[in-house]
């Protein structure tokens, strides 16, 4: 009898679960049904081939688009034991001969294959010769001319298909729009619709954007915080690259650039090196990270803005591919917007409509406040409907709240009217803030009423007012010289004294901090031990130090410090063959670690389950905690919500953050005051948060029928938890 999946998963991957459609992928596999699966980077293409391939009796190919991912692919594969081999342009003459010759002696379960070479007379006669099972094509949107990267050799893989009738075909990819997986179908001939499309949201990704000011000082701070740890810069140009790169490493970190204009060897050289983890960080253009399958990206900073909402998604999607929680950072203002425009006016006609489309969709996801994996999944058309995603700064609490900012738009209106709409913001903003320099005395703008009247704001508060205006379509602005001008719209808006709502930021946004949730407690200092040993046995064995173990695998170990092998093997990634090649070192390591400093060893995964989330690290305080001590010092909602200039909803969102947090909130009628609800329901709601939990709001919701609003659950939530003991 064959091994089943699950047999399989566990004995060689070391893995007690499938993620999410890996199951159903290898069972449709399984059963010789034509499969097309999309998952999103990190959620298990690999496993999906893999797992069939042990299972089949005959051979399974798969055809990969790069010669750097088939390698890795079967470096590992290695590692856990399982035989497989390449055949690509970067062999010799002997050692293709020697994998033709292995491949034909029926040694080899899984062939990586580029497709120029599927595609000549000599691999089919050595496939031929063989049984063939499974044809997987990875990367398979490369079939598509709508896709993001075309390959006009994947076009003739379905004289392949039609060759082998009887192989079953897997088509995988991270990307495809409803066109491209059309497409695909197409092109394979796939004669039923066997189509598994996975949730493209990341969880473990904290989403962040910060508004661009000073943007080296704001990388360096924010690199301040993953030390040793692996992450990818991308910038928008190769100057910009260089400058950083040489910037950073001036500053102590271990970094290399790569762009187009390096060489090709200089920048494989620096690949492989962020590879292997002997560099930490890489400054590139978006050239880089389509041959990436490192698992332990921890950050991605976009200096400049990326190209599109797809190009984005991908490119953040690079960081935390073990699952583990990643930091993506977004640097963002409107100037560089400005200058991404000034490129596409370059453009041809037909290009230029797309780009700008591309660009605006951008700038819209970069300026929303809301929940950032709503435009990023709909863009996909995914909806989220979760209520707080816990991990993007909107989210997070470092919301931005909206304020009247009327007053503040007369004064720099008015200051645009009496300069004769002549100048951009900068000579405006200095006539507000009553600035005697030669541009202002020359024409002397110095007597004019609206002169010095803006020093309440900063310098950079005012340039935020003036951007804004003008994407309300209150200002116009020229796009050669900047020059502001009064909109119709303006004077409407001015002449029936409408309020403006706006953002007034203040000096220095928080850094977003994750709730981290599933980080595990584990002791770092072992961590380090067993990393140094992984890095060793990589360098030894010629392999990425993750194709040893991976971050996650060490965490475990250093978090449950397992000394027997049946201990060992209930670590995540640890499979039989692992345990036999690497157990006695690790399981040394940890023991002699264990002994050195009196830790008692030995935790089962039961006590994993019991490990609390570590504490978070904190600067400063965030808008939720501030609002809650100031509701526990006695000032009321209504109060609150004044003093914030927010509505009572904003209020109640961020004292439910704070409360969720562990803090106790005052106990008070202010809650139930907002509500007209009969009593019963509202003990029924009690109830069921003390039975359900306040995580969610959505089991309450459906445990009462939908007879309580989510706004009234929410003031229930409060008031449930302020009545703690
Ligand atoms: P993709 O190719 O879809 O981006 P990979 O196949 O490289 O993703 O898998 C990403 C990571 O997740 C790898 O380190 C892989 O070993 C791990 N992984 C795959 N399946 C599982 C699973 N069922 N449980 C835990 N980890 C898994
Ligand atoms: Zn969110």
């Amino acid at each position: 009898m064959p091994p089943t999946p699950e047999f399989l998963l566990k004995s060689i991957f070391g893995y007690d679960r499938f993620k999410p459609l890996q199951r159903e992928v290898i069972q449709n596999v399984l059963q010789k049904r034509n499969t097309l699966a999309i998952l999103p980077t990190g959620g298990g293409k690999s496993l999906c081939c893999q797992i069939p391939a042990l299972i089949f009796a005959g051979l399974t190919v798969v055809v990969s688009p790069l010669i750097a991912l088939m390698k890795d692919q079967v470096e590992q594969l290695h590692e856990l034991g399982v035989p497989a081999l390449f055949l690509n342009s970067s062999l010799s003459f002997e050692e293709y001969q020697n994998n033709l010759q292995k491949v034909r002696s029926g040694q080899v379960r899984l062939l990586y294959v580029a497709p120029e070479t599927l595609l000549t007379p000599r691999i089919f006669s050595l496939l031929d010769s063989c049984s063939l099972d499974c044809l997987t094509i990875d990367e398979a949107h490369c079939i598509s001319e709508w896709g993001h990267d075309f390959r006009p050799e994947y076009r003739q893989l379905v004289g392949v298909r039609n060759r082998y009738p009887k192989a079953v075909c897997l088509a995988l990819t991270a990307t495809a729009t409803p066109r491209v997986r059309l497409d695909i179908k197409a092109s394979l001939q796939f004669e039923d619709s066997n189509e598994f499309l996975a949730s493209f949201n990341r969880e473990n990704l904290l989403i962040e954007v910060n508004p661009k000011t000073d943007p080296a000082a704001q990388t360096l701070r924010f690199l301040q915080r993953f030390p040793n740890q692996s992450g990818i810069i991308y910038c928008f140009s190769r100057k910009q690259v260089d400058d950083l790169a040489s910037f950073l490493s001036g500053k102590g970190f271990s970094v290399r650039p790569y762009h187009a204009g390096l060489s090709d060897e200089d920048r494989s050289k620096n690949q492989e090196l962020f590879i292997r983890d002997d560099v930490q960080i890489i400054v590139a253009t978006i050239a880089f990270g389509m041959g990436i399958n490192k698992p332990n990206v921890r950050f991605v900073i976009h200096y400049d803005l990326p190209k599109s909402i797809e190009s984005y998604y991908q490119e953040i999607g690079r960081a935390g591919r073990d699952g583990l929680p990643a930091h993506c950072l977004l640097l963002y203002n409107y100037g560089d917007a400005q200058k991404l425009r000034y490129f596409i006016d370059q453009k041809v006609a037909g290009e230029r409509e797309a780009a700008y489309a591309h660009l605006s969709a951008l700038t819209r996801y970069a300026e929303s406040d809301i929940c950032r994996r709503v435009p990023l999944l709909g863009y996909f058309g995914e909806i989220y409907t979760t209520e707080n995603c816990g991990m993007c700064d909107n989210c997070l609490g470092g919301q931005k709240d909206q304020t009247d900012i009327t007053i503040l738009a007369q004064k720099f209106m008015s200051c645009v009217k009496r300069t004769g709409e002549r100048f951009g913001a900068g000579h405006v903003i200095d006539v507000l803030m009553g600035s005697a320099n030669q541009k202002v005395l020359k024409f002397g703008h110095q007597e004019l009423s609206t002169y010095g009247i803006g020093k309440e704001l900063t310098r950079k508060q005012w340039l935020q007012i003036s951007r804004q205006l003008v994407q309300k379509g209150l200002l116009a602005q020229d796009d050669v010289y900047g020059v502001l001008g009064l909109t119709p719209k303006a004077y409407t808006l001015l002449k029936n004294k409408e309020p403006i709502l706006g953002i007034l930021q203040e000096e220095e946004a928080q850094p977003a901090q994750a709730q981290k949730a599933g980080e595990m407690e584990y002791d770092r200092g072992l961590f380090e031990v067993l990393r140094r040993q992984r890095k060793e046995l990589a360098d030894a064995a010629r392999v990425p130090p993750y194709a040893i173990f991976s971050d996650r695998t060490l965490i475990e170990m250093a978090a449950f410090l397992p000394v027997t092998p049946e201990r060992l093997l209930a670590i995540n990634g640890v499979g039989q063959v692992k345990l036999a090649h690497y157990g006695t070192v690790f399981m040394g390591l940890i023991l002699e670690y264990c002994q050195k400093h009196q830790i008692a060893t030995g935790g089962t995964k039961a006590t994993l389950k019991a490990v609390r989330p570590t504490a978070r690290q904190k600067i400063g305080k965030a808008r939720h905690e501030v609002v809650g001590e100031a509701f526990n010092a006695g000032q009321s909602l209504t109060e609150l919500a004044a003093s914030y200039q927010v509505q009572t909803g904003t209020i109640l969102d961020h004292l439910a953050q704070y409360a969720q947090e562990g803090n106790s909130l005052r106990a008070g009628d202010d809650f139930l005051e907002l509500l007209g609800l009969p009593v019963e329901r509202q003990m029924a709601a009690l109830t069921a948060f003390s039975e359900l939990g306040t995580e969610k709001l959505r089991p309450v919701f459906d445990r009462l029928g939908g007879t309580v609003t989510y706004d009234e659950l929410k003031i229930l939530r409060l008031h449930y938890l302020s009545h703690l003991p």
